[in-house]
């Protein structure tokens, strides 16, 4: 297929509007790679990337806006939402980034904008190189990383109407399915305390009360979430969990009493703080 996307030549200010003739999901992302391969990696700030992986199916894509200054423009809590998607792509892929967040929380939450740059642009990176590289641009395949803590997000966000954030709503399914992987025996204690400690460190949720709205039969609502996220992979469900931060793994199915323990493991963690008792020992995890 004849891409129809023009690729623009950055201007010296570096912001530079994309006129997007195409409104195809499959163009957008070889634009982005074509981009990418151009050296043009700062395009894409890590919302536009996140948008274009995941809402361009179905909306028009008109423009890719780049100008960090546009940062400024956002309160306190959407400057910190973003970050859990820089978060999720380095818990699975690049160990190193995760210790340079942790390294640089404070900045961050302080709203230095060289760190925030440097988070976007280590993002963006990741993202299209798992995009370019992964054999599976469009993620036709059941296998979709970039997804990782997404089935409950997706849901929270529903079930409290869009109250939360989707980056907010990231946290705590990367949260959840970070602590159902430290339970069930393949994430050491250690990985899941510095994911925990981080998310606290950046002010960003790791439970949210809707993880607790009941459902059908009695259910809690959002492990709907994991029904809805198989129909939207179009096949077999397939969640990323986590061996170690920077590496995650595939399974087909969760255990949803694990699921619920690892939910009122977060709960009691942001309703007592470190008051004793809050997270099991080692050796109770699975
Ligand atoms: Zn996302």
């Amino acid at each position: 297929m004849e891409t129809q996307v023009r690729v623009p030549r950055p201007r010296k200010c570096d912001i530079f509007r994309v006129e997007v003739s195409a409104t195809k999901y499959e163009e957008v992302v070889r634009y982005a790679i074509d981009c990418a391969k151009r050296g043009v990696s700062a395009l894409l700030d890590f919302m536009p990337v996140h948008g274009l992986v995941m809402g361009a199916r179905d909306e028009q894509f008109r423009a890719v806006l780049n100008d960090f200054d546009l940062l400024y423009t956002l309160d306190d809590r959407d400057w910190r939402a973003g970050i859990s998607e820089a978060m999720k792509v380095a818990l699975l892929k690049d160990a190193p980034f995760f210790a340079w967040i942790e390294h640089h929380a404070g900045d961050l939450v302080e709203r230095s904008l060289p760190a925030m740059a440097h988070l976007v642009h280590r993002s963006a990176e990741l993202h299209l190189n798992h995009i370019a590289t992964s054999g599976d641009p469009f993620e036709l395949g059941s296998s979709r990383p970039l997804d990782f803590g997404h089935w409950a997000a997706h849901k929270l966000e529903q079930l409290s109407h869009h109250e939360l954030r989707h980056g907010e709503a990231v946290a705590v399914g990367i949260a959840l399915d970070s602590t159902y992987s430290y339970l069930t025996g393949s994430l050491p204690h250690a990985d899941w305390r510095r994911i925990i400690d981080l998310f606290e460190a950046v002010g960003l949720p790791i439970w949210h009360p809707d993880m607790a709205t009941p459902g059908s039969g009695g259910r809690p609502a959002v492990l709907a979430g994991l029904e809805e996220f198989r129909e939207h992979l179009g096949g077999r469900l397939t969640i990323m969990l986590l061996e170690r931060i920077g590496s995650g793994f595939e399974v087909h199915e969760l255990d949803e009493a694990v699921l619920l323990e690892a939910s009122d493991l977060l709960r009691r963690r942001i309703e007592g703080g470190e008051r004793e008792g809050w997270e099991p020992t080692p050796a109770l995890a699975r």
